[in-house]
């Protein structure tokens, strides 16, 4: 079972991270019940956060990507870790607006003018934080944009979402390709030159699709990798390094939801008591409800 892999070229010049993440899109579309257009922004996230959860080194780090902006969508959050757990949410999941004149989901328009937060939990005293204003809201130029101004990288990010008529996910995944300290300077225009050509993302994985009955899934994943890198002149094509995983993975437990309980303050806390006498709390990833007594927010309340 692995749907994602990373590869080097034959030059070492530049190092690829590629995934297909139709699973795990289509579950968080179910959880989250989203529209269309909030399954491809919610999908394109997951798959970055994923992408890059699997880029950091540390086991136990984690990475938090945070698109905020003005538009209906409000926002889209997404967490990964190294192993290549991922969960998420938009906040608008109902958001809904007419195709651009290309026909695509208008993911930008949705999001409208914001900013890009990544926050990179990587065990030292303080997380790194980098936050940029939207270029486009399109996800993948904003991360593009984001890698080079914050973390000062030379990357390209590829992200699709396709959505198929009865609103389940029909294809998802996505590919980062990092510029490596010692890349060769024909690599980056050779890249580029090939990247203004390359089809969407779910077209390539569609046409390979199409063409891997039988396959699995890495088998299907070594023909993209070379669908797509085989464009490049012989010297750059990829060679597989590893294969990785990236699914969904809610880790909310009722000692978490307590945790979050307790920031509320106490004043407020009483208040639940006293009215209420009781409170259910909802994940905000997995939509799995948690349920207080008023004996044990008592309890909590003693900890404030
Ligand atoms: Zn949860």
């Amino acid at each position: 079972m692995s749907n994602a892999l990373i590869a080097i070229d034959k030059s070492k010049s530049f190092r690829i991270y590629l995934a297909v993440t139709t699973e795990m899109v289509e579950k968080a579309r179910r959880i989250h019940n989203t529209t269309p257009l909030a399954t491809a922004g919610l999908g394109r996230v997951l798959t970055a956060a994923g992408l890059m959860g699997i880029m950091m080194k540390g086991q136990r780090d984690k990475l938090t990507v945070q698109f905020k902006g003005e538009g209906p969508a409000r926002q889209i959050l997404a967490t990964a870790d190294a192993a290549g757990h991922v969960k998420g949410y938009i906040a608008n999941p109902d958001v809904d607006l007419p195709l651009k004149s290309n026909g695509k989901l208008d993911v930008g328009g949705s999001l409208g003018e914001g900013t890009l937060t990544v926050i990179k939990d990587l065990g030292l005293k303080d997380p790194y934080v980098g936050s940029i204003a939207l270029v486009s809201g399109e996800i993948a130029e904003d991360l593009t944009a984001y890698y080079y101004i914050s973390e000062q990288q030379n990357s390209s990010v590829a992200l699709g979402v396709k959505v198929d008529r009865d609103y389940s996910v029909m294809h998802a995944g996505g590919m980062i390709i990092q510029m490596l300290p010692d890349a060769e300077e024909e690599s980056i225009s050779a890249l580029e030159e090939m990247l203004k050509d390359l089809p969407p993302m779910t077209t390539l994985i569609e046409d390979v699709a199409g063409r891997s009955a039988g396959l699995s899934e890495s088998g299907m994943l070594e023909k993209l990798l070379a669908e797509i890198f085989d464009r490049l002149p012989e010297n750059y094509r990829a060679e597989k390094l590893e294969e990785r995983e990236i699914k969904w993975e809610c880790d909310c437990s009722h000692e978490r939801l307590e945790k979050a309980l307790i920031t509320i303050g106490k004043d407020d806390m009483r208040e639940i008591i006293e009215e209420d006498g009781q409170a259910e709390l909802v994940c905000q990833f997995c939509t799995k409800k948690y349920f207080f007594t008023k004996e044990q927010l008592e309890e909590l309340y003693k900890q404030m």
